[in-house]
């Protein structure tokens, strides 16, 4: 069999990166999008993952822009094949309470996060169908599962990711193609270096592990989701939070 190719919407960011790292090692090519490949240097994102041996490529593209997302599925189809694998983890924050929060910060919350997901989907779920196979895997949030201060627009939107997966997962289903959330807790990352360190502590005590996680905990969980043997599991959410969040 050929090998299989995944593209990982914000494969560059910190839990994306290590999910490409771990789909590589696990044998797949693992294509990235990004907003400005110069400005974020993708050439040395590639070239760190080439030295470990992992197969990593880079196409430039807005997850927030449907046809930015047409322009790129066609350059990654071209130059690399059908999508096997897709997943949906660029992301944004832009939190304030509600009642300060302007109209931008909403809409660019809600596109970057949530309407990425049908933006980039779309262009590949036709193709899985077609070959009887796809798996595609969202990142969202345990503050889209228990909302958070000053988020309404982010968790409303990873809240909305779980139910385009429960949804979709439906669809796919007799077509070989699966569908799973994942609920990271909270994961050191740039994004969550940018809060500031009274309230990261606050959160970090309130974690049972007493931890934040490492965007390798969630890696982990999409390398087991990605599997070919992983077809019977779909439209679930995993949560991957140390504990802070506990529900079924
Ligand atoms: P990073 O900020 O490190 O990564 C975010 C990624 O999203 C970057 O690669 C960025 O690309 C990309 N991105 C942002 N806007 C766009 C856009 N318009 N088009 C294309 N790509 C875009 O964040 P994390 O790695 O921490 O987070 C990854 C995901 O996990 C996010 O969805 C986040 O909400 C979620 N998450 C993170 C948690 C955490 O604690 N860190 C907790 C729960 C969920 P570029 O570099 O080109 O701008």
């Amino acid at each position: 069999m050929a090998e299989r190719v995944a593209l990982v919407t914000g494969g560059n960011g910190g839990i994306g990166t290590e999910i490409c790292r771990q789909l590589g090692q696990s044998g797949y090519r693992v294509i990235t999008t990004c907003l400005d490949a110069e400005k974020e240097n993708l050439a040395g994102w590639q070239a760190e993952l080439n030295a470990e041996g992992v197969d990593a490529a880079y196409v430039e593209c807005d997850v927030a822009d449907f046809e930015s997302c047409a322009r790129m599925a066609r350059q990654v189809e071209e130059s690399h094949g059908p999508v096997d694998v897709l997943v949906n983890v660029a992301g944004i924050t832009k939190d304030a309470f509600l009642h300060k929060m302007d109209a931008d910060a909403w809409a660019a919350v809600l596109n970057v996060n949530l309407n990425s997901v049908f933006n980039v989907t779309r262009q590949f779920v036709v193709g899985m169908r077609e070959r009887g196979f796809g798996r595609i895997i969202n990142i969202a949030s345990v503050n889209g599962q228990t909302g958070q201060f000053g988020q309404t627009n982010y968790s409303a939107a990873k809240a909305g990711m779980h139910g385009f997966t429960m949804a979709l997962a439906k669809e796919g289903a007799r077509k070989g193609v699966t569908v799973n959330t994942v609920s990271p807790g909270y994961i050191d990352t740039a994004m969550t270096a940018a809060m500031p360190d009274d309230v990261r502590e606050a959160i970090v005590a309130q974690v049972p592990a007493g931890r934040m996680g490492q965007p390798a905990d969630i890696a982990r969980v999409v390398r087991f989701l990605a599997a070919d043997d992983a077809g019977y599991i779909t439209g679930a959410n995993i949560p991957v939070n140390g504990g802070l969040f506990c529900s079924f």
